[in-house]
């Protein structure tokens, strides 16, 4: 992990049930799952987004070898879609928790 700060939720403190690697230094190396993006059971949403991940990953590589497309450009391109999807789940998750156990991320 190299630089960027640690994404915030939607509460603007981060949260105690979920949370986010820190921004890395593009390359040929990525993460999916909760290796990214750690959500609280809230939701059901956590294993969804990591396959999610994981599908949107392989079509991207298939077009590194059919169309040949740069690596570097395909892992960027999953990466974008990666943080949109699971910032929109990870929030979705931290809201249901919120209600589910009275969470309160104010505290934080
Ligand atoms: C109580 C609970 C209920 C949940 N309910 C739901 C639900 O209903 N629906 C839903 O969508 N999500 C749910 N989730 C979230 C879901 O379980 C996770 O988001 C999902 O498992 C993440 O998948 P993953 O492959 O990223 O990580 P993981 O499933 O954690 O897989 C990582 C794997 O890597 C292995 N590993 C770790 N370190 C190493 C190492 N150094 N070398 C080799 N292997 C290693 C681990 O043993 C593990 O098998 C729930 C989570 C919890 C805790």
């Amino acid at each position: 992990m190299a630089g960027g700060a640690a994404h915030r939720n939607e509460s603007g403190c981060g949260g105690a049930l979920s949370g986010w690697a820190e921004s890395w230094k593009a390359g040929p190396v990525t993460i999916l799952g909760d290796a990214v993006h750690a959500m609280s059971p809230a939701g059901g949403l956590g294993a969804n987004t990591a396959l999610q991940d994981a599908a949107v990953l392989a079509t991207l590589l298939t077009d590194v070898v059919a169309q040949r497309k740069p690596l570097g450009g395909v892992i960027s391109s999953y990466e974008v879609d990666m943080r949109v999807r699971a910032t929109e789940a990870n929030d979705a998750s931290e809201r249901s928790a919120r209600k589910l156990f009275e969470f309160n991320p104010m505290k934080c």
